[in-house]
């Protein structure tokens, strides 16, 4: 079922993903080589907390973490531990809250100390592969077309898109209706209304679009090694078009 929000609720919700967006900020400055996953971990959960928020991962379906923290061929859902980041490293951070009801949801990529060429690409065309389905979030278009300018510009630049894996719906649960593809079926999919909310995330692969979950039952990688990024926007569909919650004011 798909709920649209009320301009009262996409206010709740621009304040849940501001928290979002300044947790991934905060975590963001704090990675460097030699710090471990798990000093992430507790860094956003006391943000939020700080906030009077709650990590909204923290016990969803058992994760066991506050913030899922993904190194190079790690897809998403990786948990946080004793792992150090290491110079050359990429590191996904993925966070939600729920805040007043409502949930908010955001992940950036982050480079530490010098990567390679190839991986800087392929974390430059992720986040492009984000903007430009956002881009798309108007009323009247439809999802595919969404899907679409992610899979053409990922695909161009000869990486592939994870398909077991998308975005999705968001508000008073942390993963609503509908399922947001970042890659094209059949159809042209829903039309887009004011008031609906997606959380878009397009997770790009430099080899191999092929993935799978390791025996801790969540962490996703892929299945040639190679790396993979992943970049998140809580965003609303407004009448003046897209507007992008997780940001800071
Ligand atoms: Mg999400």
């Amino acid at each position: 079922m798909i709920t649209l929000k009320s301009k009262r609720e996409i206010a709740i919700m621009r304040d849940a993903c501001c928290i979002v967006a300044e947790v991934l900020a905060k975590l963001r400055q704090a990675c460097r080589p030699g710090v471990l996953t798990r000093d992430l971990d507790r860094l956003a959960e006391e943000a939020t907390t700080l906030h009077g928020a709650k990590p909204a991962f923290k016990g969803y379906r058992g994760f066991p973490k506050a913030l899922c923290a993904s190194i190079n061929q790690q897809v998403v859902h990786g948990i946080p531990g004793e792992v150090e980041l290491k110079d050359g490293d990429i590191v996904g951070l993925d966070f939600g809250v729920l805040h007043k009801g409502y949930f908010g949801d955001g992940a950036i990529t982050v480079p530490i100390g010098k990567i390679s060429q190839e991986t800087e690409k392929l974390l430059r065309v992720t986040e492009e592969c984000l903007y430009r389905g956002i881009d798309k979030m108007v009323p009247n278009n439809h999802l595919a077309d969404l899907s679409r300018a992610i899979q053409t510009h990922a695909e161009s630049n000869n990486f592939s898109l994870v398909k077991e894996f998308g975005g999705h719906g968001i508000g008073k649960n942390l993963h609503e209706d509908p399922m947001v593809l970042n890659y094209v079926v059949n159809g042209r999919g829903l039309k887009l209304r004011e008031g609906l909310v997606l959380a878009v995330e397009p997770m790009v692969n430099m080899g191999t679009d092929r993935v799978q979950i390791l025996s801790d039952g969540w962490t996703v990688v892929t299945l040639d090694g190679k790396p993979s990024a992943h970049f998140e926007h809580t965003v609303a569909v407004t009448s003046n078009g897209p507007e992008i919650l997780t940001r800071l004011p």
